[in-house]
């Protein structure tokens, strides 16, 4: 049984050599993330190029995520590792500017804007809200600070200030100039952190249009992890393609233990309006030191999958622990055995609200309807842009999603959709020759066999962008030419010639 979630692993200096990343596709990942807020654009494009390169000799789908580091505010360099003990006096200031002549350790700060939003008495959480600090005055570019929750502090970690609005630009220079390189390279999807309000997005969105200069945008995915998110999900979700429950900031900005159901009400705001939804961080932490998870981590995979999630995340368990390859495929066994259990436990995907008059979501429920009367073994879509795989993918049939396109960029994207197999086939100019296509692609999974039937949705003409407007049975390694009397055939081809 094919895997339906989709395995998204964080790629860095554990991960990119290119036995490993080999290692990695082989095991299951289907897409890449680029953490932006880590490595050069140099180290980034040499992954991505060894990444595709294998992904092209291994014959598989990889996507490509670049994750942006948005508004985060984080430690700057510090020369060594500093040990903070409760109650020592600490001082913080700018990366950049002159550091204070103060006693006590000092600590230098990414984002200069935050002196502008901090008060005394705020408390500031360090490293994923391990230290805890309390401002004692600020001054300018400085702020003193005394260690509530002690601990080792190593360069880059996050700072978070949970209850604080920042004065800060929701896309920052370096956003700008990182996501001008992530066009450059055509990655296939762009996260942004730290969004607050749909506007945060909206200047993203405004910004790859200008980059691409007409060529077709990666997804735009928005992570949630700030309080304010949550009170403008509806307005985010109008603007993006998809969104991460990016548990690790959301822990820290809001208390823990609501962390579980808004990770529900995520997934399923996103499922509701035909969105992706990631879920993300922690999910195998303790795969970065050691060869097995907890059972707590292997119950908290499973329960994604059961909440509908498209896909699971790997942060440093892939991109910096010592067990990168076994992560993934510990994911890959956690998912397949949740999802032998989907139809028992997991969420009964609810009605997509606001597709009531869109041509290829009735088109992908028909198909739907169709495949459960006629007890099929697999939904075939062949798709130009990937948009009839995304809504069979989004309306959860019981049984495989197999898209074929010529296209390698809808190829790529199809890595990210639940339950869908891309395939890449040649280019057809009739309805004819796509059959073909298919069928002999079809004829080599190991998900369907000659003599089963499928439903087969596509779009007509062939080769238009167009919404589906086709579905039909086909069974498997029969005559194509057969199935359709000639007629039809005849009259369809020549509607076709007439449209181009
Ligand atoms: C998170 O906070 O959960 C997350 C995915 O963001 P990052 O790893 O970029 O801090």
């Amino acid at each position: 049984m094919n895997r339906k979630a989709k395995i998204v692993a964080t790629i860095g200096p554990a991960s990119q050599d290119e036995a490993v990343l080999e290692q990695l596709i082989r095991a299951g990942m289907n897409v890449a993330r680029m953490n932006f807020s880590h490595g050069t654009h140099e180290q980034h494009a040499t992954r991505i190029a060894t990444i595709r390169r294998i992904a092209e000799k291994l014959g598989v789908a990889v996507g490509i995520l670049q994750d942006l580091q948005g508004p985060k505010i984080r430690v700057g360099d510090l020369p060594a590792p500093l040990q903070l003990s409760e109650g020592e006096a600490v001082t913080l200031y700018a990366t950049g500017s002159t550091p204070p002549a103060s006693e006590g350790k000092q600590i230098p700060v990414d984002f200069r804007q935050l002196f502008d939003s901090v008060r005394t008495s705020d408390r500031l959480l360090l490293d994923d809200g391990r230290l805890a600090l309390e401002v004692v005055s600020v001054k300018e570019q400085t702020l003193s600070a005394r260690v509530v929750v002690g601990g080792p502090l190593t360069s880059h970690k996050g700072i978070n200030l949970p209850g604080v609005r920042l004065r800060i630009a929701g896309f920052t220079e370096k956003d700008e100039a990182d996501l001008a390189f992530g066009i450059s390279q055509n990655v296939d999807a762009v996260a942004i952190s730290f969004v607050r309000t749909a506007d945060d997005v909206k200047k993203v969105r405004y910004a790859m249009e200008r980059f691409s200069s007409g060529k077709r945008l990666p997804l735009l995915i928005a992570k949630l992890e700030k309080p304010e998110a949550m009170d403008n999900l509806d307005a985010i979700l109008d603007i993006v393609d998809g969104v991460m429950v990016a548990r690790g900031d959301l822990g820290v900005e809001l208390p823990p233990e609501r962390v579980p159901a808004l990770q529900k009400h995520i997934i399923r705001a996103a499922n509701q309006r035909a969105k992706l939804v990631i879920t993300a961080t922690q999910m195998l932490e303790s795969m970065i030191s050691n060869p097995l998870p907890t059972r707590a981590e292997a119950s908290d995979v499973a329960n994604a999958i059961f909440d509908g999630t498209d896909a699971v995340m790997l942060s440093a368990e892939s991109a910096s622990g010592k067990y990168p390859v076994e992560a993934v495929q510990m994911m890959d066994r956690i998912v397949r055995e949740a999802e032998s259990h989907f139809w028992e436990w997991g969420k009964e995907q609810a009605a997509i609200e606001g597709l009531e008059s869109n041509d290829a979501a009735s088109m992908a429920r028909a198909a739907q309807a169709l495949a459960n009367d006629k007890n099929v073994t697999a939904v075939a879509c062949f798709t130009t842009q990937g948009q009839t795989a995304w809504l069979m993918s989004k309306i959860r049939p019981r049984v495989p999603i197999m898209a074929f396109t010529p296209d390698p960029q809808t190829f790529r994207r199809l890595a990210f959709m639940w339950g869908v197999g891309p395939q890449q086939v040649p280019f057809a100019n009739s309805l004819e020759e796509m059959l073909e296509h298919v069928d002999s692609a079809l004829m080599r999974s190991d998900v369907v066999h000659s003599g089963d039937q499928v439903v087969l949705v596509c779009g007509f003409p062939v080769g238009a962008v167009r919404p589906p407007n086709m579905a039909l049975l086909h069974t498997v390694g029969s005559d194509v030419t057969m199935q359709m009397s000639r007629e039809a055939l005849d009259a369809m081809t020549r509607g076709q010639k007439k449209d181009k």
